[in-house]
């Protein structure tokens, strides 16, 4: 199983219909409207991304679901600015697909120091026993800085947050990395 495909079957346990959600990382739009289908009609979606591009073709991909999602051309380390105050500890999953849009500019990447601040925005956004999904990529310039990063960050809550990791076996630094994480219920 491919870890985006891993990270949704994990979310898909949490969400239910109803459910407020965060696609962080919007990109092409896989994730948010993965995020979209399972909130059904009467959930509500928040997607980031600083690229408008990333933002259109969201949009395009997301058809009629769009009316479930809030499309928002901000960096997610603003998120808490940019939903509404009652998603304080109603967040059922936020999603984080890092690195670089597939098929835009590769230099445009997530970056550890907005990438950090945005896991605390939505570690506090979460309801209790929401699940927040890290996808992290290694391989591509900037990408190591960023994954040690975030690693650190994941460290320091330990205590408190369960976390699985799923990983490929071989090549341990230049491959992708799924980390789950899951707020104490
Ligand atoms: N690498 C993944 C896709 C990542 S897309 C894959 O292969 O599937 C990452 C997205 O994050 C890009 O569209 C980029 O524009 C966006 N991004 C970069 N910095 C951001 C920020 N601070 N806030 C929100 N989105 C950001």
């Amino acid at each position: 199983m491919r870890l985006t495909e891993r990270a949704h079957a994990i979310v898909a346990t949490r969400l239910r219909a109803g459910d407020w959600a965060i696609d962080a990382t919007a990109g092409n739009g896989y994730d948010t409207c993965f995020l979209a289908e399972a909130v059904g009609p009467t959930g509500r979606v928040f997607a980031f991304d600083v690229q408008p591009t990333a933002i259109a073709a969201t949009a395009q991909r997301l058809g009629a679901l769009v009316e479930r999602v809030t499309l928002i051309a901000a960096g997610h380390e603003a998120m808490a600015r940019h939903v509404p105050t009652e998603a304080a500890g109603r967040i059922g999953a936020v999603l984080f697909n890092l690195g670089y849009l597939p098929g835009g500019d590769k230099d445009l990447i997530t970056t550890a120091e907005t990438t950090c601040r945005a896991l605390d925005a939505a570690s506090r956004l979460l309801a209790p026993a929401g699940i927040m999904s890290i996808l992290v990529y290694r391989g591509h310039s900037g990408g190591s800085a960023e994954a040690h990063a975030v690693e650190q960050w994941l460290a320091a809550r330990d205590v408190m947050w369960s976390r699985e990791t799923f990983e490929p076996r071989a090549a341990r630094d230049a491959t992708p990395v799924l980390y789950v994480l899951r707020r104490p219920a």
